[in-house]
């Protein structure tokens, strides 16, 4: 298909040196056929070369037009490079601002599947580039990813945040390292160790301040790799260390951490009221037995009446008229040709829930054998299955045996740690009423709630005065983790007084660990730590020469 190349020409990557030729049209794409005008330099020596060897076809794949596949035949020279002193004697000449030496693709198309690689990991952008003609493989969208490592920023780092991050939870972890004045991850350590750490600090000598948790790994490294830096502890850790102190001492009390029932306000019987306004006996109140009598003989008073009727010679129409009765009751009543007793009312046997008082008092018993439940509620007339008696009480067996509303009622450490160290205006009113009812069985309460209490208030006045006069009343208290919280505090001084005094915190870190999270998740376990590193730091985009204007 010969058509003017005026247009497509500007479209070729580096169009001053790639002519277009001739366009082919097969199947599925356009097969471009092109030629290279340039001056061929020796890409180890730099010489010119002026003395061709021989001419080979070179295919790249290349951006799709309009959604049509685009390869690009190139026709490429082979030169000799003529300088002596040069060890190269023969090279193929590059292709400057189109495509690397080797690569199958154009620079830019490979550009465009490592960021759909970066943003979308190796199958969805795989599947997401062949919906855009660009035909590729997911191994090779990750090698993509992957082979370009992000340059570790070149823009210094004055503010650094620290944590680590679950690699496998429980059993490998690594380290992420944020900038936090520009809240950009920096780098990925694929462990969590002091040496790591402080090797790569010392590669960053203009670092201010290390945002870092109160684990004494990131410490050590940051006094190793940046001795010149500010330690920050982080307050969010601070407090987890606090609510972790406070569990620690609840542990130890767990036996108190019993709730009483709730003490329900002795509700006035509302018979006494009625009796007291009126004097008058009540009228008795005709039992159900009596109502369908009466009922029956109101029936039966009027049946007698129709029947009466007709035999006196009325007609099914005026009896109907005269009584106020459906003509069709009438007829029904005189064709049976006696009088329609009811049939009694169809009651559904009684469900297990009936049985419900019975079966509790007998589990509180002790008797939680479902069969022997079964015999005995069948004798007081349970018609139903035994499926259903054994599901009844399989709750019962899965929460252990509260099953009387009197049961005490147990709270776990740290739900009651939780409660402790809550802040004074977060603390809702139904968790204040928990903690009252705590305090009745477990009096230290009372005083762990105040050291709590007392060390939130010291880190939000932003005073480490006032936080190092909390730490010496601590390492007095009678609770032996408060005194060691104390003392751990006390060693770490430097760093805990900084996260008072600044407002560095590594807050944003956790939120780049989420962020890593996801990534991590999203790969299905493929992530190696470099592909997982690739996408966790900023994608950094490569100069790619477009079209011309
Ligand atoms: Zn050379």
């Amino acid at each position: 298909m010969a058509s003017s190349p005026s247009y497509s020409q500007s479209l070729l990557p580096n169009p001053r040196i790639l002519i277009l030729d001739r366009i082919e049209r097969e199947s599925d794409r356009f097969r471009l056929r092109v030629h290279v005008e340039q001056e061929p330099r020796c890409p180890v020596c730099g010489a010119m070369a002026r003395s061709r060897h021989s001419v080979y076809s070179r295919r790249l794949q290349d951006f799709p037009w309009q959604g049509v596949a685009i390869e690009l035949w190139a026709a490429v020279g082979r030169f000799r490079c003529r300088n002596s002193s040069c060890p190269r004697k023969i090279f193929c000449e590059r292709l400057p601002q189109i495509a690397r030496a080797y690569g199958r693709q154009t620079e830019r198309a490979s550009e465009v599947v490592r960021l759909i690689g970066y943003v979308a990991g190796g199958l969805p952008g795989q599947r997401l580039l062949v919906r855009l003609s660009i035909t590729t493989s997911d191994d090779t969208v990750l090698r993509r990813v992957r082979e370009k490592p992000t340059e570790a920023a070149a823009i210094p780092i004055h503010n650094l945040g620290v944590d680590d991050w679950a690699w496998r939870k429980g059993q490998d972890y690594g380290t992420i390292l944020v900038n936090l004045d520009l809240h950009r991850v920096v780098d990925l350590l694929p462990d969590r160790a002091a040496e790591s750490f402080s090797a790569w600090l010392k590669q960053h000598p203009e670092i201010v301040t290390i945002s870092r948790d109160r684990c004494g790994l990131y410490a050590e490294g940051a006094t190793l790799g940046a001795p010149q830096s500010q330690q920050v502890a982080d307050r969010f850790h601070l407090l987890v260390n606090l609510s972790a102190t406070m569990e620690r001492v609840l542990e130890e009390c767990s036996r108190q951490l019993i709730l009483p029932p709730v003490e329900q306000p002795p509700a006035e019987p509302p018979e006494a009221i009625v009796a007291e306004v009126s004097k008058e006996p009540p009228l008795p109140v005709p039992s159900r037995a009596t109502q369908s009598q009466l009922r029956r003989q109101r029936r039966l008073e009027r049946y007698q009446q129709v029947v009466a009727l007709f035999n006196s010679g009325q007609t099914q129409t005026a009896i109907s008229r005269a009584l106020g009765m459906a003509r069709k009751t009438i007829r029904r009543w005189l064709r049976r040709g006696e009088f329609p007793e009811r049939k009694p009312p169809h009651r559904p046997p009684p469900k297990v829930s009936e049985f419900g008082d019975y079966l509790q008092q007998r589990w509180n018993e002790g008797c939680h054998n479902a069969s022997r439940l079964y015999r005995e509620i069948r004798q007081k007339g349970y018609a139903g299955k035994h499926a259903m008696v054994r599901r009844f009480v399989s709750g019962w067996r899965k929460t252990g045996k509260p099953t009387s509303p009197a049961a005490p009622q147990r709270i776990s450490p740290k739900h009651a740690a939780i409660l402790v160290t809550r802040p004074a205006d977060k603390i809702s009113d139904e968790q204040q009423q928990l903690l009252n009812r705590i305090e009745t069985q477990c009096p230290e309460v009372i005083d762990l709630r105040n050291i709590s209490l007392g060390f939130r208030a010291a880190l939000v006045a932003d005073d480490s005065e006032q936080l190092r006069r909390w730490i010496e009343g601590a390492k007095h208290s009678e609770f032996g983790p408060v005194v060691r919280f104390a003392y751990g505090l006390q060693k770490d001084i430097s760093a805990v007084s900084a996260a008072v005094d600044t407002s560095w915190s590594t807050g944003q870190v956790e939120g780049q660990i989420n962020r890593l999270k996801t990534i991590k998740r999203q790969m299905f376990g493929r992530a190696g730590f470099e592909l997982l590193r690739a996408r966790v730091l900023p994608y950094s985009t490569v100069t790619v020469a477009g079209p011309a204007p």
